[in-house]
């Protein structure tokens, strides 16, 4: 997954892109960069790690130009390497095109070879450098023509920002994965992921970029064109579960609100009689835990505390990275927790490493009943859209039934929501949304090729 944000018509473009990214960087820890143009030139930067880490005000000034893009990356499958790091910057024989993807385009590798097959050379692993090379290739006269044709054929997940020159792209596929926002600034056109980040640089929010919408903005003003449209939209419904902040609207509807009917949609569906109060797994889970107090009308407590200095757990390439990071990330307030009946809410079980290890946490805080409750149905499958799920054999509801994963973790009693309340509890819901991870009902043919270290996504 990843995070993007873009800035057209503002001097300090670089400035505003770096403070966009901070709020973004929830949706990717691993590098992050930013690349600016003005006056011809291009300048980029991009660095493996956080935003803070590799940009302060003298980088930034780096970075002069009056429109500029940013990214925060994970790597879905592609390798976590600096050449996979975004924007893309390249020369080619009009000027300059830099790229920041955000999802997964399931027929890259086809596209890709094809390419190849015809001599072109590519410099990463991430499967948005075909359209990059698409763009290159047009024969198109304005950069949104120059980006439909691009387009054409590629399918799967994409939110895209996309300078080329000084015109700023933005894009969303026709079926509407992966949230993409526009707003203003004065005179200035902003682009995020999430409205957090227009919120961080005071801009306000306009719209949403519409699926299979493609907008320009240059000196000439603001141009919309429209894909062909999809039969279908497939937002992706793990946003509001997990990977959005609370603070933001995706999909034009309130995460934080998602959240909390997700909470009490699971009280309904899964009660839990005589225990003493709910706690968060924080912070993802917040919200839904408060929804299950208020719904339940037990009392929310804080009994796990997080160390706010440790990163996301699941946003680590490796297991190694994210077992050390269960243990140092979290733990338990054994005043509040000794001899008590609780319930544990949190958003999702992946792996099934966190909760293992929280509930251990839980119990050695002294509480007597542990009743774990989940605010999303079982995940069984891996997300071909790009959310970091790939293999199915590491998915623990793939491979054990809700009895035998509550007995794996420890728990007294395990409860997930049901798909279809899941579906009614989200803004927008109950269709229009992909709900692949949790159904397998994928509304594509897989992609090309799955391994990793072939072609990533963002
Ligand atoms: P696991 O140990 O794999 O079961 O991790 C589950 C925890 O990771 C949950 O508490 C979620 O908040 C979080 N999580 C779920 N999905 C993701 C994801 N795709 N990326 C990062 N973190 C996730």
């Amino acid at each position: 997954m990843c995070g993007i944000f873009g800035v057209a018509g503002k001097p300090d473009a670089a400035r505003l892109v770096n403070l966009g990214l901070y709020s973004l960087q929830h949706r990717g820890q691993e590098s992050a960069g930013i690349v600016a143009v003005g006056d011809g030139e291009a300048h980029g930067y991009r660095a493996m790690g956080l935003v803070g880490e590799h940009f302060d005000a003298e980088r930034v000034a780096q970075l002069p130009g009056t429109t500029a893009i940013g990214h925060t990356r994970y790597s879905t499958a592609g390798s976590s390497t600096i050449e996979n790091a975004q924007p893309a910057l390249v020369n080619f024989k009009s000027g300059h095109i830099a790229l920041a993807h955000n999802g997964n385009l399931t027929n890259a590798t086809e596209i890709r070879e094809r390419l190849e097959a015809y001599g072109s050379i590519f410099s990463s692993t991430m499967d948005s450098e075909v359209i990059v090379h698409r763009l290159a290739r047009s024969m198109a006269t304005k950069p949104e023509e120059q980006l439909a044709e691009a387009l054409q054929g590629v399918e799967g997940a994409y939110s895209l920002l996309i300078l080329i020159n000084e015109t700023l792209l933005a894009a969303r596929d026709p079926n509407g994965w992966r949230p993409l926002v526009m707003g203003k600034l004065g005179d200035a056109v902003v682009f995020a992921s999430e409205t957090c980040a227009l919120d961080i640089v005071g801009a306000t929010l306009e719209r949403e970029v519409l699926p299979g919408e493609i907008i320009a903005v240059d000196k000439e003003g603001v141009r919309s064109l429209q894909l062909p449209p999809a039969k279908e939209l497939h937002r992706c419904v793990f946003e509001h579960v997990y990977f959005a902040r609370p603070d933001s609207q995706v999909f034009g509807g309130s995460v934080d609100r998602a959240r909390r009917n997700l909470g009490r949609r699971l009280a309904e569906e899964h009660p839990a009689p005589g225990a003493d109060f709910v706690f968060a797994v924080p912070d993802s889970s917040n919200a839904a835990a408060l929804g299950y107090a208020e719904a339940s009308g037990l009392r929310l407590e804080h009994a796990l505390i997080r160390n706010h200095y440790v990163g996301r757990t699941f946003i680590q390439p490796t297991q190694e990275g994210r077992d050390a990071k269960v243990r140092v990330k979290y733990n338990a307030v054994r005043d509040v927790l000794d001899g008590k009946s609780v319930v544990m809410v949190d958003d999702s079980i992946v792996r099934g490493t966190t909760t293992r290890g929280l509930v251990s946490l839980i119990r050695g805080a002294g509480a007597r009943e542990v009743h774990m409750r989940v605010a999303s149905p079982p995940i069984t499958h891996p997300c071909w859209y790009g959310i970091d799920t790939p293999e199915r054999d590491q998915l623990i509801a793939a491979r054990m039934s809700v009895e035998e994963i509550g007995r794996h973790i420890g728990v007294d009693s395990l409860g997930y929501i049901s798909r279809e309340g899941m579906l009614g509890a989200v803004p927008g819901g109950p269709t229009g949304f992909c709900h692949a991870c949790f159904s397998g009902e994928y509304p594509t043919r897989p992609p090309t090729i799955l391994k990793k270290n072939r072609l990533g996504g963002s």
